[in-house]
C-alpha cells in the first residue's frame, strides 16, 4: 500500500515539474531575510465579503517561517505568496477549529507534502469536547485510515518512515488560566493559556523567539486575567478585533470588543498591539475602535491586512 502511495507521489511530482512554465509565479512577499517577524496570513473573520483570508499567522526569523499558527479558509494560498515553506516550519500551534481557523488545514499539509520536508511537524491545539474535536482527533479525521476525509495521505499520521520521516505529530494541550509550557526547542519557547470563547476550547499563544515575546489572543472574549499574564510584556499582542464596542449576546460571549482588547494591551504593558480577524461588523469602525483602546493603552495600535508584515524588534 505504501509503496502504491510513493509511486502516485512520484507520479503527481513528476506531472507537476513537467507543466511547470514558470511564467505565472506569484512574487513572494516574505517578511524579509533577517529579523524576527509576524505575518498576517488571515486578517478576516469567517465571512468571504470581507475579501479577506481567514486567521493564520507565520512567526518568521531570518527568512524562515519557524511557526505557523491556525489556517482558516484561503490563508493556504496565502501561505504561497508569502513565500513561505512548510518544510521550515518547527512547529504548527492552533487556537481552536472553528471553520474560520482550520479549514486550509489540510490544503496546506498535502502542499507541503510536495516538499522536501523530512522530519516530523508538531501540531499542538485544544483538547476537545461536545462541540469541537480534540487536535488528535482533528489531524486523525482528516487523515487516518480507514475513516479519515483524506486517508490516501494516512502515511502522514501513521508510524512509518514511507514519507522520509515528515509525519504530523498532534498533541492536545490542557492548558488553564496561568501560562504552560508546550514546546521547547534549541532557540524557540512556546507557551499556552486556556482562553474563554463561548463553550468552545480554545487557547491563546506566547512564541518567545530571539529574546522577544509574541503573543496571539486567538478567539476569545477576554475574561479571567490568563490573556492578560500570557501577554506580559510582550513585544507583539495580535488580538481579535471581531466585534465592535457595545456588543451583546452571542458575539459578546464569543469575542472581547476594544475596550477589553485595550485593558488587556494595557495591563499587559505589550510593546505593541496588531488587530486582527477584522469582521463585517467593524470594518469600517476603525476610528471608533482605536478611541476606545486608546483611552486604556497608549502603545501603537495597527490594524492588519491579509500579508501584512510587523517586524518584532
Ligand atoms: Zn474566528
Amino acid at each position: 500500500m505504501c509503496s502504491l502511495r510513493l509511486s502516485v507521489k512520484a507520479l503527481i511530482i513528476f506531472v507537476s515539474f513537467v507543466s511547470l512554465d514558470g511564467a505565472s509565479l506569484v512574487a513572494a512577499q516574505s517578511c524579509g531575510s533577517t529579523g524576527l517577524a509576524v505575518q498576517v496570513l488571515g486578517s478576516g473573520g469567517p465571512e468571504g465579503q470581507d475579501k479577506r483570508a481567514s486567521t493564520s499567522y507565520l512567526v518568521w526569523q531570518n527568512g524562515s517561517a519557524r511557526v505557523v499558527l491556525d489556517a482558516g479558509g484561503g490563508s493556504a494560498l496565502r501561505f504561497g505568496e508569502s513565500g513561505a515553506q512548510m518544510s521550515q516550519v518547527d512547529v504548527f500551534l492552533f487556537s481552536h477549529f472553528h471553520v474560520d481557523h482550520s479549514s486550509d488545514f489540510p490544503a496546506l499539509i498535502f502542499s507541503s507534502w510536495f516538499e522536501d520536508r523530512n522530519r516530523p511537524l508538531p501540531i499542538y491545539g485544544p483538547e476537545g469536547n461536545e462541540f469541537m474535536p480534540s487536535t488528535t482527533e482533528f489531524v486523525h479525521d482528516l487523515f487516518s485510515d480507514p475513516h479519515g476525509a483524506w486517508r490516501y495521505l494516512s502515511d502522514l499520521v501513521e508510524p512509518s518512515t514511507a514519507s522520509g520521516g515528515y509525519t504530523l505529530q498532534p498533541h492536545d494541550v490542557a492548558a488553564g488560566s496561568t501560562p504552560v509550557l508546550v514546546f521547547r526547542n534549541a532557540d524557540m519557547t512556546v507557551y499556552a493559556v486556556k482562553v474563554i470563547h463561548g463553550a468552545f476550547p480554545a487557547l491563546a499563544w506566547r512564541v518567545e523567539i530571539g529574546g522577544k515575546r509574541i503573543v496571539f489572543s486567538g478567539d476569545t472574549n477576554g475574561e479571567g486575567d490568563g490573556l492578560t499574564q500570557l501577554a506580559m510584556n510582550a513585544d507583539l499582542f495580535v488580538a481579535h478585533n471581531a466585534v465592535p464596542e457595545g456588543a451583546t449576546g452571542v458575539e459578546r460571549r464569543l469575542h472581547m470588543p476594544p475596550s477589553v482588547i485595550g485593558t488587556i494591551a494595557a495591563n499587559a504593558h505589550v510593546r505593541q498591539l496588531v488587530l486582527s480577524h477584522r469582521m463585517l461588523r467593524t470594518l469600517g469602525k476603525e476610528n471608533d475602535t482605536q478611541a476606545e483602546i486608546k483611552r486604556r493603552y497608549s502603545g501603537p495600535i495597527l490594524f492588519a491586512n491579509d500579508l501584512d508584515c510587523f517586524p518584532v524588534k
